[in-house]
């Protein structure tokens, strides 16, 4: 079997709250989901004393489809978050190879490195536990209802209820229902929780299944393509550590690296006819790797053979573009942030980066307006924190998404690809101003866009 599973000796890290301390506790935020975006935002308001559960479907570690790439804005932001020196490994990433059909060129990279998800994921759990957060996981959230907190606040508007179930346990016994000040949804390109404006009543009408009134849903780009990826085992391909190789084809592109513990990272995102012409996604990618790298050779490394591609477990993602409201429900106690609140196609690697500068916003936001000491938050001061959120998110990540979205129209076009590679081949400095607007680097001792000045 060439699928390789993650064999470590990190072992899964336990709830620190019971289902029944859970439902009891009246908490400051709830945060679901447990990806950089979900645990950040645990992490920066447990450090000011909020009551924080953080939340998963998912124990931890767990594998996550990712091209496990941190961008220099992703390598800032976990600097900014102060974890202890030693806990996390990044391997610093030198060179791309970026490849299309008719040619190929290996660019220098800077202040980039590769992390497994497993590592960076599981790592920031812990350090949200060490910094007072709680930590339930196994829980699924389907819905959250502003109208349906803690029975003696939610006619004031001042909770929210969160409904959910343990996915170990049969459905009839499986529902929880926590209550919470506020709820900060990072569930990721998944997030498929309801937001549900005012039930009306504090015990859901079917419980554990929410009223059916779905709001606020998500806007998703016209053809967005969708992820696939897997881990393959050590000796799947030769490619040095630090090396990462990008393969665009006219159906999708193709990022492989190795991690960390020696594994092949492959992530994709495909176009879904591609998908469905191929019969899955080991065809979509068999596809990709033979349209470039047919007929030319392959400079400082291998490919992964067809039946590794082929027994490969796969993970994929619903459609990668879209975007969602920033601040949900009709007192505004809802935030989203991450994936769940917005994401562009992944060439650039950088949906990590925004996760993590996203919650940095959204725990500021919510701190300046919502300090721990004045609970419950006066609805005023919700809606302020909420115009905060949504101000600095804007201000942040509106030319990011342009550029992304420029580069994703682009590879849409391996000749244009092609194109620029035979450029930077025969004009090497053109790489060197190209790669920081694919991959929003900065050059060394310009100011970061995106930090505070
Ligand atoms: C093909 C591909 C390649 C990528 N490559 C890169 C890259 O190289 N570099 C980079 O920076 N980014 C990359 N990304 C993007 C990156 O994976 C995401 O931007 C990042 O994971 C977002 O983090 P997040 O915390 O918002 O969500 P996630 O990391 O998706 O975490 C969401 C969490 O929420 C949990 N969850 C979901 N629904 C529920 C629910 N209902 N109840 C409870 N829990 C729930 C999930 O179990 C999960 O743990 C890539 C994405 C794709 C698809």
């Amino acid at each position: 079997m060439i699928a390789s599973h993650w064999n470590s000796s990190r072992s899964i890290i336990p709830a620190t709250a019971s289902a029944e301390i859970a439902t009891q506790t009246r908490w400051h935020a709830v945060v679901i989901g447990a990806g950089p975006g979900g645990a950040a935002v645990a992490i920066r308001l447990a450090r000011h004393n909020m009551r924080v559960l953080l939340v998963d479907r998912d124990s931890m570690p767990r594998p996550k489809l990712c091209g496990c790439c941190l961008s220099s804005m992703a390598l800032a932001e976990l600097a900014d978050l102060q974890i202890p020196s030693g806990k996390l490994r990044p391997v610093p990433l030198n060179a791309v190879c970026v490849a299309a059909a008719g040619g190929s060129a290996w660019i220098a990279m800077e202040r980039s490195a590769c992390l497994s998800r497993e590592s960076l994921d599981s790592t920031l759990v812990q350090q949200a536990i060490d910094a007072g957060a709680h930590w339930l996981p196994g829980v699924n959230v389907s819905a959250i209802d502003s109208a349906l907190g803690d029975p003696h606040a939610w006619a004031l508007g001042l909770s929210v209820g969160i409904l959910g179930r343990f996915v170990s346990q049969p459905l009839p016994f499986s529902g929880i229902v926590l209550h919470a000040e506020c709820a900060v949804v990072a569930a990721g390109l998944a997030d498929h929780i309801r937001i549900q404006n005012g039930s009306g009543s504090a015990i859901p009408r079917r419980f554990p299944w929410p009223a059916k009134r779905p709001l606020e849903r998500r806007q998703t780009a016209l053809k967005s393509r969708v992820g696939v990826g897997t881990t393959l085992a050590t000796e799947a391909m030769d490619l040095e550590s630090g090396k990462l190789v990008m393969a665009v084809a006219r159906g999708g592109y193709c990022g492989l690296v190795r991690l960390e513990d020696g594994r092949i990272d492959l992530a994709a995102a495909i176009d879904r006819r591609l998908l469905s012409d191929s019969a899955g996604p080991a065809g979509a990618v068999r596809r990709i790797l033979h349209e470039v790298f047919d007929g030319q050779p392959l400079d400082g490394f291998t490919l992964p053979s067809d039946d590794a591609l082929t027994v490969a477990t796969y993970r994929a993602t619903p459609p990668l573009t879209h975007r969602s409201s920033l601040v949900a429900g009709d007192t505004g106690r809802i935030f989203r942030v991450g994936d769940a609140a917005g994401y562009v196609e992944p060439f650039t690697g950088e949906g990590m980066g925004w996760a993590l500068a996203s919650s940095r916003l959204c725990a500021e936001a919510i701190l300046a307006h919502w300090p721990p000491r004045v609970h419950p938050a006066d609805p005023i001061q919700v809606v302020a924190a909420g115009d905060r959120y949504r101000r600095t998110y804007k201000r942040l990540f509106a030319s990011h998404h342009a550029r992304c979205l420029r580069v994703a129209r682009s590879l849409r076009s391996p000749r244009l690809v092609a194109g620029g590679l035979w450029l930077t081949r025969r004009v090497p400095w053109i790489a060197r101003g190209v790669l920081p607007l694919l991959i929003g680097s900065v050059a060394p001792g310009h100011a970061h866009p995106w930090r505070r000045q």
